[in-house]
């Protein structure tokens, strides 16, 4: 013992068989070992650095205290020599907690246990205290040699951790979602309410089972996958299966799992999100779409129908004029000419209308098959201008075709692809200003070949941007003198898609537009 300030009385002091004497005794008849290099007084000197020791009577009075017991207590040495032990204990001998140790020593037997003491202010800590007997000749209890440690601060993380977990528990019993807490092996620690709820099982029932018997036969691979994953790689995993109730439903499932620590043990955190509503609303949901896409292909083939018959009288109008106009042995007067003209005119505007209508019907019904096959780029761009030039040429724009190798070649329907090009080039010209420029040119990737038509026009405000790809919408344009029928860029975007391409657009209002369209490029 480091501090022991009083010695004991002589006739109270341990003989042979007190603790030192026992020790130099064997010490004695032992080959030289740490122990006998090192004094016994040097090693309860080192032990009471973290344990604090003192002795008592075989009836707990204190007989030699250590200077740690002092500073536990806040008592001085002197003040506590000859005092009962009891003095230090919280609520005194007769407390329900006190009473078992008080009995052991009642009955001469060691005692090892947690004890509530209560220090000089009266502010309590807690001790794990060790009680050995100290055993006289006549085998009668002489003395207890009492060690003990503070263990406040452990008590106190435990108390926090028990708080925690209090915590913990309370959440998770009004929780929304069935909570179920599975130990390693998969048996049920916990439940929450809403799990009593969800399963159908009440909690003492839940409590005896194994979690593969919550879930039906073809999904216990998934679930033990599920578990191992969540051990093995230390993170939550997610899951979508299905509940087997207590009543032998299958209730669909979304099941998240996570490691805690719960109880002081690791279990598996499973939470069950019952989502029979939400499956209920996507089965009405792909109902809902079957019945929308019928119709809408019903509609795409009533439009192809009605298309087919209206082009047979336009085609006749159209005729009958144009004979008209040309009639050389009975010509026309000026003024018929005009209205004849108009007629035309009016009859073109329709036939594009027609089968710009046509064309996005049957895209949509899916009757459009596009074959893709190499492309050469260049040629089709010279194909392209040629064709655009007298368009360009009547509105004294200039095209323009920007250097492409010759050996560059992406994967697209041709015709289909020229469709595009021309619609974008027309376009170009169409809402351009006077003496614009329209140009063409290309980036080639690895993977994909731009092909860009950009030109020098009225471009497009910013807010009307999102309504560019819309059937019909025109952007103001309807009321200008510019005719079109607001479906030419609809199909060309949908053409670009069928050929695995995108289509899309940068532009400013006033400065210009680039219409653009990727396609894959082909393999050399
Ligand atoms: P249409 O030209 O027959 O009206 P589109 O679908 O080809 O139909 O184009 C839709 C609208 O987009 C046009 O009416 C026009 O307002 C606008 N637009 C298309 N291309 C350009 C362009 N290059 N510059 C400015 N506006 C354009």
């Amino acid at each position: 013992m480091a501090h022991a300030t009083q010695p004991l009385p002589e006739n109270d002091r341990p003989s042979s068989s007190s603790i030192r004497g026992v020790r130099s005794a064997a010490a004695e008849k032992r080959p030289p070992t740490l122990s006998t290099v090192l004094a016994p007084e040097r090693l309860l000197e080192a032990v009471s650095q973290h344990i604090a020791v003192c002795v008592t009577d075989s009836q707990g009075i204190l007989l030699q205290v250590d200077e740690r017991i002092s500073q536990l207590s806040g008592y001085r040495v002197d003040e506590l020599l000859g005092k009962s032990y009891g003095l230090l204990l919280s609520g005194g001998e007769m407390e329900q907690s006190n009473r078992a140790f008080w009995q052991s020593l009642a009955a001469g037997r060691s005692w090892k246990g947690e004890l509530k003491l209560k220090n000089r202010q009266g502010e309590e800590f807690w001790i794990e205290l060790t009680a050995t007997p100290i055993v006289g000749d006549s085998g009668g209890v002489m003395f207890y040699v009492f060690s003990q440690t503070d263990i406040t601060s452990f008590k106190q993380v435990e108390a926090a951790l028990q708080n925690s977990e209090d915590r913990h528990r309370a959440l998770m019993e009004q929780a929304n979602e069935a909570i179920l807490l599975v130990d390693m092996d998969g048996w049920l620690v916990a439940a929450n309410r809403r799990a009593e709820e969800v399963t159908g099982y009440p909690r003492d029932e839940l409590l005896n089972l194994h979690m593969q018997q919550l879930v039906p036969e073809n999904f216990r691979h998934r679930l033990l996958d599920l578990h191992q994953e969540v051990l093995e790689k230390r993170r939550d995993a997610f899951r979508g299966g299905m509940l087997l109730r207590k009543d032998d439903r299958l209730v669909p499932v979304d099941l998240s799992c996570a490691v805690i620590e719960s109880g002081g043990q690791r279990v598996i955190q499973s939470i069950l999100h019952d989502i029979t509503e939400r499956k209920k609303l996507e089965a009405e949901l792909i109902r809902a779409r079957v019945v929308a896409e019928r119709a809408n292909r019903a509609k795409s083939v009533f439009i192809s129908r009605i298309s087919h018959e209206l082009r047979t009288p336009l085609n006749a109008i159209l005729g009958f004029a144009q004979l008209l106009e040309s009639d050389e042995e009975i010509p026309l007067a000026d003024r018929h000419r005009e209205e004849v003209s108009q007629i035309l005119n009016a009859g073109w505007h329709l036939l594009e209308l027609i089968d710009d209508i046509l064309s996005l019907s049957s895209i949509e019904s899916g009757g459009l098959r596009v074959e893709l096959a190499p492309v050469p780029v260049a040629e089709l761009l010279r194909e392209c201008r040629d064709l655009l030039d007298p368009l360009a040429r009547e509105r004294n724009v200039t095209l323009a075709l920007m250097p492409v190798s010759e050996n560059l070649v992406l994967v697209a329907d041709r015709v289909r692809l020229k469709e595009v090009l021309l619609n974008l080039g027309t376009n170009a010209i169409k809402y351009n200003k006077i003496n614009g420029c329209v140009s063409f040119s290309v980036v080639a990737e690895t993977e994909r070949v731009r092909i860009n038509v950009s030109d020098t026009g009225i471009g497009i405000r910013p807010e009307k941007m999102q309504h560019l790809f819309e059937p019909f919408e025109r952007l103001g344009q309807e009321d200008g003198n510019i005719h079109g029928s607001g479906l030419g860029l609809v199909i060309a975007r949908r053409l670009a898609e069928l050929m695995d391409g995108n289509l899309g657009v940068w532009s400013e209002f006033g400065v210009g537009s680039t219409f653009w369209i990727d396609l894959p490029r082909a393999r050399e």
